[in-house]
């Protein structure tokens, strides 16, 4: 088919695809030098109570300042890292950031952290949660692993036995991005997660929209059914809010309260607003 859209499209689309693969296999071969010397960086989301408006928690999220591209993001760096196994030493690098970090304030507010179903599969997020608790003396109830959707879907024994291993530390589990992937309710009462957390893509039309209001609403009926927290991602506008908030979730989170910021902004944040 190449040949028949002609030569310059041919070489234009050639062009194309090696720019992005050697983008990739820069990252790629970047990667590893980056976590050695330290290119990462956690920055914090605030969690915001709908009915108080108040400050909650946050969610940790990962930043890599690559010395010659600038800030990659997450989505590009998290597919890669997870392929070559480096998602261990970043994941395990960004529980114990978060925990020193948001122990050294002192103040009552929860952190989630996001873990990837590598970790989980090959067991090794156990090790990196109680070392970072350890290192930090966190409450390990403070801290929220989030996990997501795919990662319940197979039939994985090492998964339930790290799961309840987490939850035993005393860990909530918060399920990430609820219904971007299979929407499948039915592995929910088989694993014992704490939070739900209800995918962006449900929230930015909520306010307009009545298919997205009525799952947001059976959400919120399920996560009742079994004492789980449920949290709504990405909420941009006081329409979104307020939907959400009188549809019954219990936490927002978006750029409505803040974006992802340095430990120093946040804490800033919450001395004003004190
Ligand atoms: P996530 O865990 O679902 O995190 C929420 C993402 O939504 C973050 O993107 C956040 O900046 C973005 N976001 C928050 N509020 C809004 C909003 O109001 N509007 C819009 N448009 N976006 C909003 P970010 O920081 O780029 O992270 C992307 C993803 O990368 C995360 O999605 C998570 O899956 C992954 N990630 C980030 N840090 C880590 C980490 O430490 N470990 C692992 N395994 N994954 C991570
Ligand atoms: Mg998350
Ligand atoms: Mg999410
Ligand atoms: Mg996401």
């Amino acid at each position: 088919w190449a040949r028949k859209a002609g030569p310059g499209t041919t070489r234009q689309f050639d062009q194309a695809m090696l720019r992005a693969l050697t983008r990739r296999r820069l990252l790629e071969i970047d990667l590893e030098e980056g976590v050695r010397q330290g290119q990462f960086h956690v920055v914090y989301q605030p969690q915001v109570h709908l009915q108080s408006g108040q400050i909650i928690g946050v969610e940790a999220l990962l930043r890599w300042q690559h010395p010659e591209l600038g800030p990659v993001s997450p989505a590009e760096f998290i597919p890669i890292a997870e392929e070559s196994g480096l998602i261990e030493p970043l994941g395990a690098f960004a529980l114990s950031e978060a925990c020193r970090t948001v122990r050294g304030w002192n103040l009552p507010l929860r952190l989630a952290v996001n873990v990837s179903p590598i970790q989980v599969e090959r067991g090794s997020v156990i090790e990196a949660v109680e070392a970072a608790l350890r290192g930090s003396g966190l409450p390990p109830a403070q801290l929220d692993l989030e996990l997501v959707e795919s990662l319940f879907l197979g039939q994985a024994d090492q998964v339930a036995a790290s799961i309840s291993h987490l939850r035993g530390l005393g860990c909530g589990l918060a399920l990430d991005d609820f219904g971007s992937g299979y929407s499948s309710l039915g592995y929910i009462p088989r694993f014992p997660f704490s939070k739900i957390k209800i995918d962006r893509s449900f929230v930015e039309h909520v306010h307009e929209d009545r298919g997205s209001a009525a799952i947001v609403r059976s959400v919120v009926e399920l996560a009742r059914g079994f004492d789980i927290t449920v949290i709504a991602e990405g909420i941009e506008t006081r329409a979104q809010e307020e939907a959400v908030r009188r549809l019954g979730c219990d936490i927002g989170q978006g750029y409505l309260y803040g974006r992802p910021m340095s430990g120093k902004e946040l804490l800033a944040l919450q001395h004003a607003a004190a």
